[in-house]
């Protein structure tokens, strides 16, 4: 797979790849037209001191810039592409569906077919809705739970991402269990003051915020890895004790799994760690690279979304057929042994990265789940978002330019996950752990 070189690319990216200075081109052609030059914040460089990139094709484990460089990429469009760029099978199913019409405005075939996939894998699913992306689904979600309890309160945890909705776009106010502050400018104080804030791994201050507010929390929203402030794994028990918490109080427990899902294992991290939530939000594979959402849950709680119930949410594009066929052709190869590979593919490449950093010198604390991992420059990995966010910024910035330069592409910021894919190889994992041995040397010089 990952020999494969089927995108050429057309249009721009392609045709300028000759000219060899087709990106600083688009690079200010798009800072004319977009804040930020970019389509959404992680896409820019600013933690790392770089111009961003235009990436024009991606193919396998590579993506290619508009000049025409590849690059070994971890990426990966910030999770979906868990099989590679431009799978074949990916690339044929979303050919097959366009041919077909795009969203006809009615329920589809292919909207019934990944949503029995997506159940099969993920029984808690027992009812499922699709949206377009996962800040939908998040926020329909938080909203069905408000609407089955009758309560306002959600507690989340600090580092944690469920989109960009204005009552989860928060930040922890002054100490525990206190009511959260805007994380944005333009949320208001009293949709925030909706939210509380918690540390992530800390399931005593989840308890001291029930407490404090019995009988008026609706949810606790919880990656159940959390992948957002990079990876931090949850701690031994601490999935449980929410479980436990939210159930004891009558409030609902809502996994966020649109990174996790179809990523940690077959049934999500809830498969993973055998622990059921009552809602479940999803994205990012499920939609195989297409933009896609989903929310589901127990069937009574569902049954409270319209036209079922009095809980409104909608969506002209929701269940799009292309979406949902890149979506089935994903999930239809993502057979459990190749989780199997993606754990060896894992744990192979962060053997390759300790090496590295202990050959250096370089304290690092690295986090890894199956093909999630996250490199911490301090020592010890984080159980916190508040403890990742301590780590050292320049030096991975340093990193980061080392390894780019040596044709490897990282998440150009310190807190975000390395996503691997079924189409990074032993070669290209190994090639990864050598140009970091080079990278960590680099931090070491510039200390
Ligand atoms: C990416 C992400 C979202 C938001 O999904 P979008 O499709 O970008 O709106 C929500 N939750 C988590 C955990 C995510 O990583």
């Amino acid at each position: 797979m990952s020999s494969r070189r089927a995108v050429t690319g057309g249009g721009a990216g392609g045709a300028a790849a000759t000219r060899g200075d087709a990106m600083d081109d688009l690079r200010a052609r798009a800072e004319g037209l977009f804040p930020g030059g970019v389509n959404s914040p992680v896409r820019a460089f600013g933690a790392v001191g770089r111009p961003p990139l235009v990436l024009a094709a991606g193919a396998g484990p590579r993506v290619r810039d508009a000049d025409g460089r590849w690059y070994l990429d971890y990426i990966g469009s910030w999770g979906p592409a868990i099989l590679g760029h431009a799978h074949p099978a990916v690339v044929e199913a979303v050919r097959a569906a366009a041919l077909d019409g795009f969203a006809l405005g009615a329920t589809g075939p292919r909207e019934v077919e990944l949503g029995e996939l997506v159940r099969a894998a993920m029984p808690s699913l027992e009812r499922l809705r699709f949206t377009s992306s996962g800040t939908e689904a998040a926020m329909s979600a938080v909203r069905l739970a408000r609407g089955a309890t009758g309560r306002d309160l959600v507690v989340k945890f600090s580092g944690g991402y469920h989109g960009h909705s204005d009552g989860l776009l928060v930040e922890a106010g002054s100490g525990v269990a206190t009511l959260a502050i805007p994380g944005s400018a333009g949320v208001p104080a009293a949709i925030a003051s909706a939210t509380i804030v918690v540390p992530y791994n800390d399931p005593d201050a989840v308890a001291a915020a029930f407490a404090a507010h019995p009988g008026r929390i609706a949810a606790v929203i919880v990656e159940p890895v959390a992948a957002n402030a990079g990876v931090l794994p949850p701690a031994p028990g601490f999935l449980e004790r929410l479980r436990a918490i939210t159930m004891a109080d009558g409030a609902l427990l809502v996994f966020d799994e649109v990174i996790t899902g179809f990523r940690v294992g077959p049934g999500g991290a809830q498969g993973r760690f055998g622990i059921r939530p009552d809602l479940t939000v999803l994205g990012k594979i499920v939609g195989g690279g297409m933009p896609v959402g989903a929310y589901g849950g127990r069937a009574d709680l569902m049954g409270l979304v319209a036209p079922a119930g009095p809980v409104y949410q909608a969506g002209t594009l929701s269940g799009h057929p292309l979406a949902m066929a890149a979506g089935a052709a994903t999930l239809r190869l993502l057979t459990p042994d190749r989780y199997d590979a993606l754990e060896a593919a894992g744990a192979r490449l962060e053997a390759g990265l300790r090496a590295a950093a202990a050959a250096a010198g370089t304290p690092v604390g690295i986090t890894r789940v199956g093909s999630l991992l996250t490199v911490f420059f301090r020592s010890g990995a984080p159980a916190t978002a508040e403890e990742a966010f301590a780590a050292d910024r320049a030096a991975y910035a340093r990193f980061f330019g080392a390894m780019l330069d040596a044709g490897v592409l990282l998440a150009p910021s310190p807190f975000e996950a390395w996503f691997l894919s079924l189409a990074h190889g032993e070669g290209e994992l190994d090639e990864t752990a050598a140009a970091a041995a080079a990278a960590f040397a680099a931090v070491e010089a510039g200390r």
